[in-house]
């Protein structure tokens, strides 16, 4: 059995079309858009037993390929998309690996982790109003509440519905697959959410890659207000300084590197993408030391191209 992620309303179905879109009559499909066609497994994945590798071949062969289906043909156009979610995998699973072996931090799941930075972005298929979005709590006339503002926008809600139909369809538990959901939300708290949210802070760096930097210091001092303060990764702790600026040096240096939008091997790559950017990171592993060591840990991160 098969199913598959409406692409308007990005919920999951098992039937030729949307029940969702059908009642709703959302005016904006054919009620069988697909974002994503899952085949069902034999068992359930156990996802605190599944290796990064087992995860790499869902990633690279099934929500790789449909984010480029969907972001990058004549409508959208959006190249970019598909190169910040492979960058963030890499800079989250680098974190993920410091914090856990150098930290000696316990709380983190890397699947809750990977799973959650792999369908952060499908929720951008649709386009927002510009601004952040404003929703009022309690809409009854008598509320008192002041309306409370999603930095993220609806975008975040429409990713976190994906990542519960993803993992819904390819059978995790109804509880866990909400917890993943709730990362993409708005303003979670905790170790999970804090790696999700600095991966992509970290791949904001991609507006420095045409810009010359003498040295790491003028780098560092031009990355500074486009993280805004907002990656928090070893923030404030003295000992692990060292580390804070080398992953942001090296995720500057990989993005330039890798600055592939317009490149054409890049575009036609389906399966095996991240494994093309891993690569980047083999070939150059003495310019790029901090990602090396801790991207490349896992032994189990090959991912091979078939
Ligand atoms: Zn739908
Ligand atoms: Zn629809």
């Amino acid at each position: 059995m098969m199913g598959w992620i409406c692409a308007c309303c990005f919920a999951a179905s098992e039937k030729d079309s949307c029940a969702r879109c059908d009642s709703s009559g959302c005016g904006d499909c054919n009620h069988q858009k697909a974002l994503l066609r899952v085949e069902a497994e034999a068992k359930a994945p156990d996802l605190d037993a599944e290796d990064y590798g087992d995860f790499l071949h869902r990633f690279e062969d099934t929500i790789l390929p449909a984010y480029r289906q969907h972001f990058e043909n004549d409508q959208r156009e959006r190249w970019k998309t598909r190169l910040h979610v492979v960058r963030a995998m890499i800079f989250s699973q680098a974190m993920l690996n410091y914090r856990r072996d150098v930290c000696g931090e316990k709380g983190a799941s890397p699947a809750n982790v990977r799973y959650a930075v792999a369908l952060q972005s499908f929720g951008k298929l649709r386009h927002e109003p510009k601004g952040s979005q404003i929703i009022h709590v309690d809409i009854s006339e008598q509320a008192q509440d002041a309306p409370v503002t999603i930095g993220r926008g609806g975008w975040a809600r429409r990713s976190a519905g994906c990542a519960y139909s993803y993992l819904r369809l390819i059978g995790v538990a109804e509880t866990r697959a909400a917890k993943v959901a709730d990362l993409l939300r708005e303003a979670p708290k905790g170790a999970d959410a804090e790696i999700i949210r600095d991966a992509y802070v970290l791949d904001r760096l991609h507006k420095l890659a045409h810009e010359d930097h003498p040295s790491p210091d003028v780098f560092l001092q031009a990355a500074a207000p486009i993280l805004k303060g907002e990656f928090s990764f070893l923030e404030g702790k003295g000992e692990h300084k060292d580390a804070r600026e080398a992953l942001i040096s090296e995720a500057g240096l990989l993005i330039r590197m890798t600055d592939w939008e317009a490149d054409e091997g890049w575009r036609k790559i389906g399966r095996g993408a991240l494994a093309r950017v891993e690569g980047v990171i083999d070939d150059y592993d003495d310019a790029l030391p901090f990602l090396a060591q801790f991207y490349f840990e896992d032994p189990s991160h090959e991912y091979v191209v078939s």
